[in-house]
């Protein structure tokens, strides 16, 4: 009989225990909190988004880092079978706005039940509040030490997470550990993060919500990635659904900014003529209410100041340049951004271990023989819409079943 640890009960290292267990086998799952999947509780904001609906193939076009690499692991357990394998145990679940899918329930905490469910049913043994500290390998085992126990196995999962939201126990321990495994980290940096924004305009706008808005990212001054969708001014600067994305294609030692076109749907003659029309609708007002059809509240005193205009100036005297300016304020509303928020509100970890230390159709460290990482340890993040779980699950699976495979061939 072959012994088996995992070291995480995170969404990964779950699915890992659970494709592992055989009769043949012993599995063991060793987490440092009191319970499985602290962070898996807090995603899709505790209604967690499982995966994404749409064909697997498409999931490539998602991932922000090293695609290509997940190949294998998401042919081998598709966003079907995770559906699959949770459904058959009891959890229902629905298909929102941008094939999203989440628990029918809108608990996050009903995805874990199901989970544990399936480890206690296949008699996986599990672990709790031992946070391993060392691991090495002598002979052929590993040897896992935690303050006061140690723990040995043949095969050895790490999917310790990353760094993001550090209280959940992402901690960073699995970056130690490979490192002193000899294998390289990449840099890593917080991934679907919020961005602080440079000068005061922005502060004027905290808790304004743009509703299809397009956003385009500009790095050192050049066009890099437009979204369309929703974006939040906060007390920092700016998140939202469209920042997140973004966040993710920013790193240091290069300049970026934001330019929002606020009214995508026209384009600058479109817009001129709907300004016009309101003017001449609102001829003797002040500008300031002359722009309450087009625009919202919050918004037009910035806009107004954006483009030069006194806000107190008569509709009737505004020039054809001022309206101009105008057109352009609402479509480039522009902001340069100081920096990213940090991991403490990251979704999650860009960077991590490289993935050419590992071998992408089995999930086993290329150095270390019986030795696997799966999950967020990786250098391995996606966009939103459920995509990082997808990649927890596709490569812990691979992993676990790489090693059934092996154990009952070395039974
Ligand atoms: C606020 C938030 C919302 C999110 N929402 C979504 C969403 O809706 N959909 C989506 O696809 N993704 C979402 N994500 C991302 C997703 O949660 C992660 O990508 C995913 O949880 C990674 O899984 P993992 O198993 O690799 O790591 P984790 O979930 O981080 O699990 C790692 C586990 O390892 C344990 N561990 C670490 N070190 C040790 C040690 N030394 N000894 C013992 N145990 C240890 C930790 O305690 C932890 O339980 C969200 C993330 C955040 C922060």
């Amino acid at each position: 009989m072959k012994d088996i640890i995992v070291l995480g009960g995170g969404p990964s290292g779950m699915m890992a225990a659970i494709a592992a267990k055989n009769e043949n086998n012993n599995v063991t799952l060793i987490e440092q909190n009191e319970k499985l999947g602290k962070k898996l509780y807090i995603t899709g904001k505790g209604r967690c988004n499982i995966t994404n609906y749409r064909d697997i193939s498409e999931f490539f076009t998602q991932m922000n880092r090293n695609g290509k690499f997940l190949y294998s692991s998401f042919y081998t357990f598709t966003n079907m079978d995770i559906l699959d394998l949770l459904s058959k145990n009891g959890l229902e679940y629905k298909v929102e706005r941008g094939e999203r899918v989440f628990p029918k329930t809108d608990k996050s905490s009903d995805v874990i039940k199901t989970f544990k469910k399936i480890l206690v049913d296949k008699e996986i043994s599990l672990i709790f509040n031992q946070k391993i500290k060392y691991i090495e390998k002598r002979k052929s085992k590993f040897y896992l030490y935690s303050k006061d126990e140690r723990y040995s196995c043949d095969y050895l999962v790490v999917a310790t997470g990353g760094l993001s939201y550090q209280s959940t126990g992402s901690t960073g321990d699995g970056y130690k550990f490979a490192k002193n495994f000899g294998l390289n980290i990449t840099q890593t940096y917080p991934g679907l993060v919020g961005v602080n924004l440079k000068g005061d305009l922005y502060k004027k706008l905290t808790g304004v919500n743009l509703k299809n808005v397009e956003i385009t990212l500009l790095k050192d001054n050049k066009k890099f990635k437009t979204d369309f969708g929703e974006a939040l001014f906060t007390h920092y600067g700016i998140s939202g659904p469209i920042i997140l994305s973004l966040s993710s294609l920013i790193y240091p030692n290069s300049k970026y900014s934001i330019s929002i076109d606020l009214k995508p749907g026209l384009n600058i003659s479109q817009l001129d003529d709907r300004i016009n029309r309101d003017f001449n609708k609102y001829l003797n007002k002040d500008i300031e209410n002359g722009l309450k059809d087009l625009l919202i509240k919050s918004l037009i005193e910035p806009i107004l100041f954006n483009a030069e205009i006194p806000k107190d100036k008569k509709i009737n005297q505004i020039t054809k340049e001022e309206r101009a300016r105008l057109v352009k304020a609402i479509k480039q509303f522009e902001f340069d951004i100081a920096g990213l928020r940090d991991f403490n509100e990251a979704i999650v970890t860009r960077g991590g271990i490289d993935v050419v230390e590992i071998d992408s159709s089995t999930m086993e460290s290329k150095k270390v023989q019986g030795l696997y990482f799966t999950g967020e340890v990786l250098d391995l993040d996606g966009f939103t819409g459920g995509y990082n779980l997808q990649i927890a699950y596709s490569t812990g699976f691979l992993a676990g079943n790489s090693i059934k495979e092996k154990s009952n061939d070395n039974k």
